[in-house]
């Protein structure tokens, strides 16, 4: 049975936007599309148990990993079609060899309202090495994950003893002038969700805004349950034991909500993906390592750009932008996680880009 979205507080369709006819990528609930999440590869120094197996990945083709020149292919038609922000992600995007070069081609590119902006979601590990490069480079904005300040809870999780890196690596970052930094924490159920308020204390030590996210269906052992993960309710009540918490208005398109600890500055925010989904207001767009677009996480349809890119068409940049415009036109109001008929899409969540 085909899975039937529900409306998750979208906006009645506006006019249809043909396929190619130019203009922002809107598509026909209205939203307008200004956020490309790009994935460089799906490979990954860690194996956090919520995004990939321990053993028996499937990787993608090293053949049909996009190169450097298809990416910045993409990303112009994208920016002239009104992308603003090109967030790279993975698996793990420091694992790139090209990474810095990849930030300079993207960071040159400027859309109708000037220069994009270029973010990063990483594990951290390798940031420290990195990072005055990418910095050069002209990456703009960096969130760095962490669920755990615990070591053996870390080696559980993420299959792998790294934390003192990804550490070195928050260090790193907090001393940069990348400013703010925000920290990703996915709250798990009798795994850290005894540890939310020290890991607030130690983002608020390092100037970072920690956010935590909802676990989502996209683990590769299809283990998620809607009972047992942790809930947005659950972490605001964990943090009201130690802060008072005052709502911060004005989140726009933004995944997160955020609210003011005590008498501030310092905040924290929530990504409440499946208890309280903010799709009415999706400004994202998904780009694969192995040139798939995607217009939702959940999607399980895929745009192969592949074909266009290395077939010879006449005309790439045209086929592009038609098939961006095609994909956002065929966006759901919403992604249904709570309704019974939900299908986890094939692909884990380091081969879909977070
Ligand atoms: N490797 C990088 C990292 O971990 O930050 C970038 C890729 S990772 C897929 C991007 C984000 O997705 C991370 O913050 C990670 O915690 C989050 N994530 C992965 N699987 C998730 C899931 N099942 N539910 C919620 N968030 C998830
Ligand atoms: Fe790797 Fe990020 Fe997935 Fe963890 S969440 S396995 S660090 S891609």
């Amino acid at each position: 049975m085909t899975a039937v979205p529900v409306a998750l507080g979208v906006r009645p369709p506006a006019a249809r936007v043909a396929d190619g006819v130019g203009g922002p990528l809107v598509d026909t609930f209205g939203r307008i599309h200004r956020d490309l999440r790009v994935s460089l590869t799906d490979r990954c120094s860690l194996r956090c148990t919520y995004c990939m197996p321990e053993q028996g990945n499937e990787w993608l083709a090293r053949t049909s990993i996009l190169t450097l020149d298809e990416i910045e292919r993409v990303a112009r038609v994208a920016a002239a079609a009104g992308i603003t922000t090109f967030r790279l992600t993975g698996g793990e995007p420091l694992l790139r060899t090209d990474i810095v070069d990849v930030v300079r081609r993207l960071a040159r590119i400027e859309g109708p309202d000037g220069p994009v902006q270029i973010a990063m979601t990483t594990n951290g590990i390798r940031l420290r090495e990195l990072l005055p490069g990418l910095i050069d480079a002209g990456l703009s904005r960096l969130n760095i994950s962490i669920d755990t300040l615990r070591r053996d809870r870390f080696r559980d999780l993420t299959r792998r003893d790294r934390l003192d890196d990804v550490l070195d690596g928050i260090a790193a970052a907090a001393e940069s002038a990348l400013t703010p930094l925000k920290l990703n924490t996915v709250a798990m159920r009798d795994v850290n969700e005894d540890e939310l308020i020290e890991l607030v204390e130690f983002a608020v030590a390092h100037d970072a805004q920690l956010r935590f996210i909802e676990q989502m269906p996209l683990d590769a052992g299809h283990t998620w349950s809607r009972e047992r993960m942790v809930t947005r309710e659950e972490i605001l009540a964990a943090l009201s034991e130690r802060w008072r918490l005052t709502p911060v208005p004005g989140r726009g398109g933004a995944p997160a909500e955020t609210w003011v600890l005590d008498e501030g500055p310092h905040r924290v925010g929530v990504i409440a993906s499946v208890t309280a989904p903010f799709c009415g207001d999706c400004d994202r767009l998904r780009l694969t390592a192995d040139g798939q677009l995607r217009n939702c996480l959940f999607s399980t349809t895929e745009f192969d750009l592949l074909p266009i890119l290395r077939g010879g068409s006449d005309d790439p940049d045209r086929e592009l932008d038609a098939m961006m415009r095609g994909c956002i036109l065929r966006k759901l109001p919403g992604h249904a996680i709570d309704d019974p008929s939900f299908l986890q899409p094939e692909r884990g969540m380091n081969a879909i880009g977070g």
